[in-house]
């Protein structure tokens, strides 16, 4: 049997290859420090410890809200009025009235019939599939969907075994439709199908064909799960999100001529989603599942993250109250970011660089090769544009790209500057 001196001794010398082995092949992550709010212009610490001013182009701040002066406000309120944590898990003691009040925003916004909080979307993902599942159902998932997809997918049939899981192409229906015919023949599918899929892919910026997949989930009685956190605040003319952009939102109109959608019941058209405070409703951090009353209640009763985990602080849960307030009030916030999307796509291939088309905020600038995206990035940094590469393994190899995001915080001028960096490299 190992002592425990050479077991404590195996940890260290294997994690000092690995970070050595990432060191070595330029994979390394150096963090990045600021010093000032995130906005469109940052202040930044530099290697040697000074401060210097960056132009932002790599936060998740689409719509400005993360500095905006009523959800500062609304934080600092809560602070004084309910103190820093809450001290006990929701069905203890850790409910409290702006949880309410949130919920009760987040469906009003969504358009659904209920909502549940949690302290990130990872959270609510990893919440949502062992609860919602039993043994014999599936979960059919697109290659490319989020991280915590995935390891939620992984962790379910550990929590209820019998679970069964299936990935499809990305976003490729034949694919989809080949997995759900599968699963029907499948003996030992004997519960509910479930598909889920993002709304908006991360590092690809395309986003998902919900009116095709929710024909095959109708054909097929699956449900279908849309996680729509880069897609909340952006997609849609209101910014409720990609459902909205097809159409698919309860008295909504759509941003594109979907004569689909038509055939579609808004009120089901996406049967549960997940989503982030933390991006676009810049309250500051948190998730979120929103959907039919009955799956609510079922979180709220059987969640494990729900039962053993603490609530979203209520200084957040306040702040991000404010930031969905502000987004329903000024949706010209929403068309300020398509216009600033639309301006820097276009100004981005003016310049003769390769951007990946579509109608979100993410423009993938490909550029191939890992070194090049990641050395690109380093002098971007040192003309002050913050905008970070990423290679292989986020992507796959031969895809490296810088990946640009555009808020409605930025300027023409902001927008004009990143070009004539790009241009200067
Ligand atoms: C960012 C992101 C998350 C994680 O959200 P957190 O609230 O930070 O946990 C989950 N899903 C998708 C699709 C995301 O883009």
């Amino acid at each position: 049997m190992n002592t425990p001196s050479a077991l404590s001794s195996s940890f260290d010398a294997r994690t000092d290859a690995t970070l050595r082995m990432l060191r070595e092949s330029g994979q390394y992550k150096h963090l990045q420090v600021l010093d000032s709010p995130m906005d469109a212009v940052v202040r930044m610490r530099g290697a040697d410890g000074r401060h210097f001013e960056a132009l932002c182009f790599c936060s998740n701040n689409y719509l400005g809200l993360a500095n905006h002066p009523e959800v500062v406000e609304a934080g600092i309120e809560a602070l004084r009025a309910y103190g820093a944590g809450t001290a006990s898990v929701r069905f203890i003691c850790g409910t409290f009235e702006p949880h309410e009040r949130l919920e009760a925003t987040i469906a009003r916004y969504m358009g659904t019939e209920s909502s549940y909080t949690f302290v990130s979307c990872w959270t609510a993902t990893e919440a949502l599939f062992p609860t919602f599942c039993e043994p014999g159902d599936v979960i059919i998932s697109d290659e490319l969907n989020h991280a915590c997809i995935i390891d939620a997918m992984r962790l379910t049939p550990v929590i209820k075994k019998g679970v069964l899981k299936a990935v499809y192409r990305h976003s490729d229906l034949d694919d989809l439709e080949r997995r759900l015919r599968e699963a029907q023949d499948n003996e030992e599918c004997t519960g509910q199908a479930w598909v889920v899929t993002d709304g908006v892919f991360s590092m690809e910026g395309d986003i998902a064909d919900l009116p095709g997949i929710r024909a095959l989930c109708d054909k097929y009685d699956a449900k279908l799960i849309v996680d729509d956190s880069h897609g909340h605040g952006v997609m849609g003319r209101t910014g409720r999100g990609t459902h909205e952009h097809w159409g698919m939102l309860p008295g909504g109109d759509s941003s594109v001529d979907n004569a689909q959608a038509d055939d579609i019941d808004p009120l089901r058209a996406v049967d549960y989603f997940t989503g982030t405070l933390g991006k676009a409703l810049g309250g500051g951090a948190g998730g979120f599942v929103a959907g039919p009353k009955r799956g609510i209640e079922l979180l709220v009763q059987r969640g494990r993250p729900t039962l053993f985990s603490n609530a979203l602080p209520v200084t957040v849960a306040c702040s991000a109250n404010a930031a969905i307030e502000i987004l329903m009030r000024e949706p010209q916030r929403v068309q300020r970011l398509k216009d600033n999307v639309a301006y820097a796509r276009a100004r981005i291939r003016e310049a003769g660089l390769e951007v990946l088309e579509s109608p979100t905020a993410i423009c993938p600038i490909i550029v191939h090769d890992t070194a090049r995206a990641i050395a690109m990035s380093k002098r971007l940094l040192e003309k002050g544009v913050f905008v970070i590469g990423f290679g292989y393994p986020v992507v796959p190899e031969g895809h490296a790209r810088l990946r640009v995001q555009i808020s409605a915080a930025h300027t023409t001028e902001h927008i004009d500057a990143l070009v004539s960096a790009l241009r200067s490299l």
